[in-house]
């Protein structure tokens, strides 16, 4: 029996959610009296036995053409093979965008209980149960799974990273990769784009911002202070921002250093997304706009008043 941890990659570089699971894995294998393996898939840059230093001890590395990109299905298919080969009773995923296709269809096919979105480490005295957020973030529930293979997704910036020293063996693994049903034509991304889930620093704007020929001030400031751009969901709905940008309940959870908020309001849905970020700014023209309530900083003022002068006092830096 292990604890298996998927360690996620994108374009080859390991993806700073890993980091954290791999940390986290190890210390629920510590609890368990066992060991922490790992399980890569596709091509990755680098020193895979490096990762060792996080508390994994073997990783098992699935290299195919074929998982170069993400396909859930796919990788569902073949991080199964691997978990039922290695005996795996505990298998753990960042509940990052990957990690929330893949561990719900693990879970079916394994027949194991799911705890998404977990925010510590399981109570494993009596029993295994594992602490989440729910009602988007407002309270926590705790989560008992019975079954024989329990699976958790790890909620984003919950866990803090431990780096010790030490290497993982690394094991080729000879999997059934299935041929994906989607076929990939091609992949546009902007140059120097960072992106939104890995950023440490985010400028978001909501429909303050009165229509998408403003957003060059989100740009400007994001481009001066190295951050990836968000918004809120009117704003993507109004096809103001690529969908892909839209933080919240029902659009990506990030959990950035900084997150500087424009012309949002703050509703629930919205701070679901972002309430775990380390520091945010609030600008909003509304001294009474809820956000406020959220906010480390708040900056009550025009955003195109605010937002110029905030990006030359950052150039100037
Ligand atoms: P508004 O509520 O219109 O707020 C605009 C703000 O800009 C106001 O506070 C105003 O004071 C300020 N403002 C106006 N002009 C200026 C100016 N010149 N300078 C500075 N400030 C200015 N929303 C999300 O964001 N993410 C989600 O995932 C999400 N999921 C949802 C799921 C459900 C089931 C439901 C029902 C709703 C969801 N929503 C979500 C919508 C959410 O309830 C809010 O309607 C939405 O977040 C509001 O977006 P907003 O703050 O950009 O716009």
């Amino acid at each position: 029996m292990s604890v298996l941890i998927f360690i996620d990659q994108a374009d080859g570089h390991v993806k700073k959610a890993s980091y954290e699971v791999l940390s986290y894995g190890a210390k629920v294998a510590e609890q368990l009296g066992t060991s922490a393996e790992g399980v890569v898939l596709g091509a990755v840059q680098g020193d895979l036995s490096a990762l060792g230093k996080y508390g994994v001890k073997k990783i098992h590395h699935v290299a195919s053409d074929a998982l170069n990109h993400f396909d859930a299905q796919v990788f569902t298919n073949v991080i199964a093979q691997v978990a039922q080969a290695a005996g795996s009773k505990v298998i753990i995923f960042s509940n990052n965008v990957d990690g929330k296709a893949i561990a719900p269809r693990l879970a079916a096919r394994l027949k194991a209980g799911l705890v998404p979105g977990a925010v510590g480490l399981p109570e494993t005295a009596n029993g295994f149960t594992v602490k989440k957020n729910v009602f988007s973030g407002k309270a926590f529930a705790n989560v008992t799974i019975n079954s024989d293979i329990k699976i958790i997704s790890l909620n984003p910036n919950s866990y803090q990273v431990v780096e010790g020293t030490g290497t993982a063996e690394v094991a080729p693994f000879s999997a059934t990769v299935a041929a994906p049903k989607v076929k990939i034509k091609a992949v546009n991304k902007a140059s120097g784009e960072v992106p939104l889930s890995e950023a440490e620093v985010v400028v978001s704007g909501g429909r303050g911002l009165k229509g998408p020929d403003n957003w060059g001030l989100i740009e400007n400031l994001a481009h001066v202070l190295g951050a990836a751009t968000a918004c809120s969901r009117p704003v993507a709905d109004e096809h103001w921002r690529p969908h892909h940008e839209h933080v919240g309940q029902t659009g990506l959870t990030i959990a950035p250093n900084l997150y500087i908020a424009v012309g949002i309001s703050g509703a629930i849905q919205h701070l679901a997304g972002v309430n775990r970020s380390k520091v945010i700014v609030v600008i909003n023209k509304d001294p009474e706009a809820p956000f406020f309530k959220a906010a480390d900083y708040g900056i009550v003022g025009d955003a195109f008043d605010v937002l110029p002068k905030i990006t030359e006092a950052v150039k100037k830096l």
